[in-house]
């Protein structure tokens, strides 16, 4: 095993972190605060928010179940991505492994910060293997990149499959597990625990409903969470999305009548599309969406769109030819697109 030390960028490893007046107090009870050249008119939005947001970590770590050390809060699942790379891998010498077709981020990064993405592809039923993985890296290998459910599959990678990789690989392994709450399966971030160097991933932007307000999550052993504290940016996570989190956090029913509703509707897509003349396959998923091959995923995209319905064509996505992408929506959307669908 590499130790951590070998894995960070020696320049993030020795960094020390811009320290803010709000770090640099803390614990006493004060209440004149004259350290933040802030404005003490308009509150509550006149004062700069936690910059280790230990309010909503403390909700987090309850409802995830592990512990506020081992949460990393961002604008997004992409700012974590981005930190990855930024902490991990050296530009021009470092490079990643990733399953391939996968979500597009962890590409995009890759490219701003220079360094070498090797995608590798996954099976005809979208599986990844260990073994191919594995002999895709080099001593220059810092992370390997696995979406579980994926996007665009849709579909669990094999369990055994990816523990194999934690349990060969001396690097950092990323498990983005955006979609878990769809997928009724134990998730990765159980396993932080026992596996030092992994990173899962967690968003609001997904099963919460809440895209919009920009939250992405990252659970971690303790000495990583802290590397990653070391390089965001101090205030990353503004004092609405703090204050609209929390109010999530502290009523999680919603969000589990809400997946119910979802998943009702999959089944109900799954079995209709598979009934229609245009769709020749649906791909099994345990996500809220699902990937199905069409006759002619191109013309029926534009049709589609022609009548104000948008899917996602991912018919140039290797191993995806002629799929659309379908994300579940309400009953009535659903619907629609079926009947749209049926008049092609
Ligand atoms: C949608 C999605 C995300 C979410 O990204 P945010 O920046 O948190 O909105 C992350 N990973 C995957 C695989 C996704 O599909």
């Amino acid at each position: 095993m590499r130790e951590l030390k070998d894995l960070v960028r020696p320049n993030i490893w020795r960094l020390s972190p811009y320290s803010s007046a709000r770090d640099e107090y803390s614990g006493h009870d004060a209440h004149v605060f004259l350290d933040a050249n802030e404005n003490p008119y308009n509150q509550p939005y006149n004062r700069y928010p936690d910059p280790l947001q230990r309010d909503v970590k403390k909700l987090v770590a309850k409802n995830k179940g592990v512990k506020p050390e081992q949460i990393f809060l961002g604008n997004g699942s992409d700012e974590a991505i981005d930190l990855v790379y930024r902490c991990f891998t050296r530009p021009q010498i470092d490079n990643v492994v990733a399953i391939e077709p996968t979500y597009g981020m962890y590409k995009v990064c890759a490219d701003i910060n220079d360094v070498e993405y090797r995608p590798v592809f996954l099976d005809d039923h979208f599986q990844m293997s260990a073994q191919k993985m594995l002999a895709a890296c080099d001593r220059y290998t810092k992370v390997i990149w696995i979406c579980s459910p994926n996007n665009p599959s849709g579909n669990l990678i094999d369990h055994d499959e990816i523990e194999r990789v934690l349990e060969a690989f001396d690097g950092i392994v990323v498990i983005d597990e955006a979609y878990s709450d769809f997928s009724g399966k134990a998730a990765f971030r159980q396993e932080i625990d026992r596996y030092p160097h992994l990173i899962v991933l967690n968003t609001m932007s997904k099963a919460w409903g809440c895209a919009a307000i920009r939250m992405g999550m990252a659970f971690a052993n303790e000495e990583i969470i802290k590397i990653f504290n070391k390089v965001k940016y101090p205030y990353n996570i503004n004092q609405l999305t703090q204050d609209r989190a929390q109010e999530l956090l502290r009523n999680p029913y919603e969000v589990q009548e809400w997946v119910n509703l979802l998943l009702q509707e999959r089944s109900r897509m799954m079995v209709s599309f598979a009934m229609l003349p245009i769709c020749k396959h649906v791909y099994p998923t345990d996500a809220n969406f699902f990937l199905a091959k069409m006759t002619d995923a191109p013309a029926i995209y534009q049709y589609l769109m022609e009548n104000g319905i948008i899917v996602r064509n991912r018919s140039r996505v290797k191993l995806c030819d002629n799929c659309l992408r379908i994300t579940i929506g309400t009953k009535t959307e659903n619907s629609q697109l079926l009947a749209a669908l049926r008049q092609y």
